[in-house]
This record gives C-alpha cells, structure tokens and sequence, in this order.
C-alpha cells in the first residue's frame, strides 16, 4: 500500500485553511490533520480567513457559518465572486441547516454538521482533493491476509468477511492506515469517537480487546500495546511493549 496521506503525488504538502472561531474545534482540527500529514493553518474570523485564502495556495478550505465579523456564507461568497475556486466545506450546526446549506448555494462544495466525527471530516476533504487530482484514488489496507476495504468498509482475514462495528472498523482503519505509529488512548478517543465524547479511556481498551478478538490477534500481535501510552498497529507483528 502506498501511504501517501496528506502528501499530493509528487510534490508539497497539503494545506487546509480552516476558518472557525471555536477554540475546541480548531484545535481538534489542527491536531487531526496534522497527524494525517496536512499543513493546517487556522483564521478565527472571516476577514483573515478571506485574507489568507487571497494569499492563496490552499487545496480546501473548512469554513464555519457562525464567525465573528461575519456569517460563512458572506465569506463562501466572497471569495466566489472573486474567482477563487477552491473547494469549500462548510461547518454547520444542525439547527442552522436550512435550504440555503444544503442547496449549498453560497458556493460551497459540501458541509458537514456539528458534532461531527474527524473521520468523517477527513473523508470529505479527501472527497475533494481526489476530485480535484490531488490524491490518488482510494486504496485497500492490507497486512498479511487481513483486508481492510476503505470504499466498501468490509473487512476480510484470510478471504473470510469479518463482522466489525462501525468504531471497530474506524478503529482499525486509523491504525492501518498509520502503520507502527503509536496512537494514545486520548488520540483514539478523539479520532473515533469525536471531540464532543465525554466518556473516558477505558471504552478504548475494551474496543481494542475486541477487536483483536475478531482479528484473531495473538502475540506477536499486529495491534501491539505500548504500555503507559497506547496502541500501533505492526504489520509484521510485534510483542507488546514498555514505552520509551
Ligand atoms: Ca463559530
């Protein structure tokens, strides 16, 4: 599998603007894209939103509707009337879900509503860099005979379907996709859960636990513990291991 994540064919990184004035989501969203290799840079208001995006160079633009000088949709049509053609997804909270987001007349490309989990974000985006060529299409994840289908979500080990959870697979998905590196429970939670869950760490341990049995994970285990930290996934396998 190539791992190419944030990285387009060949070249930079990829930029996302996001303009949003929530302190929670823009941390969330920076920590987010960042681990899947994005350069993220945030406006918390529409000015030096339209600002940056002027200066240019963005491949997606995350725009809030609730901003301080002004509403997301004056901002979407700003920089449409100025030309600026750069795909748009939009924030929406469900109570302000109207006519007007999903007729995404103001010149947007997509929206997701609030709360929203960072996964399903992240499929969006890549939605638009793959329409725009900035990412190659969709690939399975692959280690050893178990077989991770991102278009389909089936999960196959050994060409015998696996029957997964929605959180099991987008467990699994986050960490195939980000081979031997170490996600902390917190990350976890955050990542498949999203920013707004308020349980703690251990629904990460027990979700892990069945989902290795469903794998048939057994030392050395491709899900490997690291103890006092978190979870990575080895595609060779690995023995559990003390951190540092
Ligand atoms: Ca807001």
């Amino acid at each position: 599998m190539s791992n190419v994540k944030g990285h387009r064919m060949g070249e930079g990184k990829i930029r996302i603007l996001v303009i949003e004035d929530e302190p929670t989501i823009t941390e969330f969203l920076r920590v987010g894209f960042g681990y899947e290799g994005y350069q993220v840079d945030i406006a918390e208001d529409g000015r030096t939103g339209l600002r940056m995006a002027e200066q240019g160079g963005y491949d997606v633009i995350i725009l809030d509707i609730m901003l301080p000088d002004m509403t997301g949709f004056g901002v979407c049509r700003k920089l449409r009337v100025r030309g600026d053609d750069t795909p748009i997804i939009m924030l929406t909270a469900l109570t302000e879900l109207s006519d007007r987001v999903t007729g995404l007349d103001s010149g947007a490309d997509d929206y997701v509503t609030k709360p929203f989990m960072f996964e399903e974000l992240l499929a969006r985006v890549r939605v638009q860099l793959r329409h725009r060529g900035k990412l190659p299409a969709q690939i399975e994840l692959r280690s050893g005979d178990l077989l991770l289908d991102t278009e389909t979500h089936e999960v196959t080990k050994g060409g015998k379907p696996l029957h997964l959870t929605p959180t099991e697979f987008k467990m699994l998905q986050l960490l195939m996709s980000h081979p031997r590196r170490v996600f902390s429970k917190e990350t976890l939670l955050n990542r498949v859960w999203g920013y707004d869950y308020a349980g703690d760490t251990n629904i990460v341990e027990v979700h892990i636990s069945h989902l290795r049995d469903k794998i048939g994970d057994r030392p050395p285990r491709l899900i490997r513990t690291v103890y006092g930290v978190g979870y990575a996934f080895h595609p060779e396998g690995a023995d559990d291991a003390p951190s540092g």
